[in-house]
């Protein structure tokens, strides 16, 4: 009798570790939305209704011998994953790949596309009526949805608001923050930096509603639709008191260099829920795929876990729509900082869109 994975969360990482090991174990995904939601085309789906068929993909052709269970894990133990009915699921190995949860529209709360498709359209229809857009967040998401709006939109007005006196936290090139601005106020977006908003304005993100509100520091700030552009978290409440021993405040869990969870020896972990120190990216995520797979294999075959992680180079590729943007890379220990076409060309024409409607369609495997 095949060993049972079964792998909690239909992510960029769950996915990669589900497929990978779908002809050596009997996988079991379970997800609670019908469809994969390709997170790095989301602002760009916000601003242009093409792109909402290249964001969500039916899970349909991925697995030939596993299944994927439309469910909520509502609670996890090493061994088994409880689903939201009154199943549960026994597993010889589980993989933990419940991501984080981000405010719509980078992510969406709605398990069914269709829900979560007219929400975007009713956003959209909504922008068109709009003279002023204010992002609270001057971070990648903030920046990125600013890029999207000005260039899908060029007569909006965008305010982007933040309580750091400069865009992009981080360990960052000061040059790339210097392109990012002036490519930004190029369009006419506005920076109101150094001061939180005092208050928030008495409309949900992404409807229409005129307001006024100001900055801590006293700086009016108006307009008729906002968004939160900041405030990630990991979905780690569903584990049991076990599993949950060394959670971070964040959310996250300890994973070992094989990916393990702390303490385990079948509990797995991918994705932006482990603690691993990188910036949480789908290319590590699925980077984490292949590190637990290789070890999975090795224990249904009877041996030590022998694959490791260890981080890659930080890098940054940040669009402003489909043609601006800027990039930071890193290689032998050296940054480089590269520019609009650049960027265009490694992500934002396309956001990898390609490359995932292919592995939906049955294209590639692993
Ligand atoms: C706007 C935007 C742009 C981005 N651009 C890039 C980029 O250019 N390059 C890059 O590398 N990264 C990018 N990222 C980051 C990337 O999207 C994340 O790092 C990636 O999604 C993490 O993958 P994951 O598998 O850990 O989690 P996710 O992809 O978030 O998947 C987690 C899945 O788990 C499911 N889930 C949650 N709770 C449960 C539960 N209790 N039971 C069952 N299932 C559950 C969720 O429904 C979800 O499908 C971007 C993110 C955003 C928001």
């Amino acid at each position: 009798m095949q060993q049972r994975v079964v792998v909690v969360g239909g992510g960029y990482g769950g996915v990669a570790v589900a497929t990978a090991l779908d002809d050596v174990a009997d996988v079991v995904l379970v997800e609670p939305k019908n469809q994969f939601v390709h997170a790095v085309g989301t602002l760009r789906a916000l601003v242009d209704p093409a792109w909402q068929a290249r964001v969500f993909h039916s899970y349909d052709a991925l697995l030939r011998r596993g299944r994927v269970r439309r469910e909520w894990a509502r609670s996890v133990s090493p061994g088994v994953v409880r689903l939201s009915g009154s199943e549960t699921l026994e597993a010889d190995h589980v993989v933990l790949a419940t991501g984080t949860g981000y405010p719509y529209p980078a992510k969406f709360l709605e398990d069914d596309t269709a829900v979560a498709q007219a929400r975007l359209e009713r956003t959209r229809d909504a922008l068109r009526r709009c003279e002023q857009v204010v992002l609270v967040g001057a971070g990648p998401v903030g920046l990125e949805l600013a890029g999207e709006l000005t260039s899908a939109f060029p007569g909006l007005g965008v305010t982007l608001v933040d309580r750091e006196p400069d865009i992009l936290s981080g360990d960052y090139l000061p040059e790339l923050r210097t392109t990012v601005r002036a490519q930004l106020e190029s369009r006419g977006v506005r920076f109101v930096l150094g001061a939180p908003l005092a208050y928030l304005p008495a409309y949900d993100v992404g409807t229409y509603g005129p307001f006024a509100v100001e900055t801590t520091a006293g700086v009016p700030v108006s307009g008729q639709m906002w968004f939160r552009c900041h405030g990630s978290r990991a979905l780690t409440g569903y584990l049991d008191a076990e599993l949950s021993r060394g959670m971070h405040d964040d959310g996250t869990i300890p994973v070992d260099e094989h990916l393990r969870v702390r303490g385990q020896q079948a509990v797995w972990a991918v994705g932006d829920i482990t603690d691993v120190r990188e910036s949480k990216r789908a290319t590590a995520a699925r980077e984490h795929a292949e590190v637990v797979a290789d070890n999975i294999r090795d224990v249904l075959a009877g041996r030590a876990p022998s694959a490791t992680y260890t981080a890659a180079p930080e890098r940054i590729v940040l669009p402003l729509g489909p043609h601006g943007g800027a990039s930071q890379v890193e290689a032998g220990g050296i940054r480089t900082l590269l520019g609009p076409d650049e960027t265009s060309l490694i992500k934002g024409a396309d956001l990898f869109s390609a490359a995932i409607t292919q592995q939906f369609s049955g294209g590639v495997r692993g």
